[in-house]
């Protein structure tokens, strides 16, 4: 179909329900499967070649993440081909146990970030994504009815359109620079040096990570038989364009640690900065912006590839109701609501944990050892802290007058015939949990592919409506057939 200003990204599409995504990385590659699968007409839209891979950055996968992908089928796949961590070692000797968190994957999986993408890519291209590989975004237009973009192409310059954009396409996004938005913030640290080697001495703990007055490193299994290490040394401030040398990073990881654990053969090596910044608006009209492309911080806490699979499973279900008539456009205003401020969050706690790693002079460190002992001897503080960071403790805002569970994340109950919740949302559908002796069939009647009701032991014979990225949306004790119907209206549409 050819518009006045270009055509749909797909000679099928319809112009009034399609999107491009910017950007093969895991936010991109999650968030073009998820509308695929809703039945949205996607294309994404890659710069890079095919069968070129995304740099090797993130190792670290967290429980809510596992949760997300568990909704999605690939959890388990994930699991397999990664380390789990179920404690790991922090400075100054504390220990830190992940083993009694509330949820399915109580540990941090150790895995390339390139395995993610595989299984997430293979997703896409099964749900009827259309990838377009060497396709770089450089030009941008939006009107009333759609965003008209502009892409270089091996094949020269094209114009493609659709009915929303959505740029998930890294640190230096073309899509935010085109629609004006600024990235305030500041440097974080310079001169990372990572590495992925093999040892051949054993590290004693599983992950071996400390910091002394001369820099800190971090050395941490994969599984494969290479370990991935990342290293900083105080004062060694050099451009990401000088090469790194085995022999630098030994001497890196020698001056924190204490010992290079004998390391050898590395199959990858390079050099990093990072920034701390975040976008003031995860809107503008007709294109939104998600992962790297709205927030950057430093690698602290592994939590930039986890934060961008949040925003697009967030935003996924949202942007689907709309293009489907199901939800009015307002929907996707709540997509900043919830997640401009867990980005902010999660600048704060990196740029925390940064800052503590990076302490200097005898005072300082001697603070920070001070203050994570006592966090660790304070559990209610170490177990929100841990929440936090894996994920499993963010929740969204709760509307006035909703029920205190409104925005909280669902863990993953038991349904009765055996089946899990997160066994339940795949396929991106809400979740009834109804109790025993609730007839809400009528209720339901007529939203089979948005819904499933499932039973549940039920406190207080409470229904809850979950979310499918597994929030809750409503919840009532005492629930009637009346008021699930008004929930489902307002909710599931
Ligand atoms: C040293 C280091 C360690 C890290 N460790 C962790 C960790 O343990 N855990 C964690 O969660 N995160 C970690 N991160 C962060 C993580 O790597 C990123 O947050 C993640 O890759 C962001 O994913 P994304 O899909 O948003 O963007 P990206 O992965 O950057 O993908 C963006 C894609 O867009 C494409 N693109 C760019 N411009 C255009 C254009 N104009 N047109 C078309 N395509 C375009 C790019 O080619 C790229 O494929 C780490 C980062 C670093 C640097």
């Amino acid at each position: 179909m050819t518009t006045a200003q270009g055509t749909t990204a797909h000679p099928s599409d319809d112009l009034s329900r399609s999107v491009i995504v910017v950007g093969a990385g895991p936010t991109g590659l999650l968030l073009a499967g998820d509308l695929a699968e809703a039945g949205v007409p996607v294309t994404l839209v890659e710069k890079r070649p095919h069968g070129i891979s995304n740099l090797s950055r993130a190792l670290v996968v967290h429980a809510r993440t596992m949760e997300q992908l568990d909704a999605r089928g690939l959890a388990d796949e994930l699991a397999e081909t990664g380390r789990r961590l179920r404690s790991f070692r922090l400075f100054g000797g504390l220990s830190l146990e992940l083993g009694s968190l509330p949820t399915r994957f109580p540990y941090i999986l150790v895995v390339p970030q390139y395995e993610v993408e595989r299984l997430l890519e293979r997703r896409a291209v099964g749900a009827g994504v259309r990838f377009a590989y060497g396709t770089e975004v450089t030009g941008l237009v939006q009107d009333a009815d759609g965003v008209t973009v502009e892409v270089a192409t091996p094949g020269g310059g094209e114009s493609l359109r659709a009915a929303y954009v959505v740029g998930t396409d890294g640190a230096h996004s073309a899509v935010r620079e085109l629609v004006g938005l600024p990235f305030p913030g500041r440097s974080a640290i310079r001169s990372l040096v990572l590495a992925d080697v093999r040892l051949a001495e054993e590290t004693g703990s599983a992950l071996a990570v400390d910091a002394g007055p001369e820099g800190f490193a971090l050395v941490a299994p994969f599984g494969d038989g290479y370990h991935r290490v990342t290293g900083w040394r105080r004062g060694d401030d050099r451009p990401d364009s000088d090469p790194v040398s085995l022999d630098e990073v030994r001497e890196v990881v020698r001056s924190a640690l204490g010992t290079d654990f004998g390391m050898h053969d590395p199959r990858w090596m390079s050099r990093f900065h990072s920034d701390e910044r975040q976008v003031p608006a995860y809107r503008v009209g007709r294109v939104l912006l998600a992962g790297d492309a709205a927030h950057v911080h430093s690698p602290a806490g592994g939590q930039g590839m986890n934060t961008g699979l949040q925003d697009a499973a967030n935003l996924g279900w949202k942007l689907a109701a709309v293009l489907n008539g199901h939800a009015g456009e307002p929907l996707l205003d709540t997509y900043h609501a919830e997640r401009h401020p867990v980005g902010r969050m999660v600048l704060l706690v990196s740029g925390t944990m940064l800052r503590g790693a990076l302490a200097h002079g005898p005072v300082s460190r001697a603070l920070r050892t001070v203050m994570l002992a006592t966090a660790g001897r304070v559990a209610p503080a170490w177990r929100r802290g841990a929440a936090m960071v894996t994920g499993i403790g963010i929740r969204y805002r709760r509307p006035r007058g909703a029920h205190r569970t409104v925005g909280a994340r669902v863990p993953d109950v038991p349904l009765a015939g055996g089946r899990r919740l997160y066994e339940a949302l795949r396929g991106g559908r809400f979740v009834l949990l109804a109790p025993a002796g609730l007839a809400v069939g009528s209720a339901a009647d007529g939203r089979g592919g948005r819904l499933v009701v499932e039973r549940w032991s039920a406190p207080r014979g409470t229904a809850v409506l979950v979310r499918p990225d597994g929030y809750v949306a409503w919840a009532a004790e005492t629930a009637t057939v009346e008021r699930v119907r008004e929930a489902l209206d307002t909710h599931v549409g």
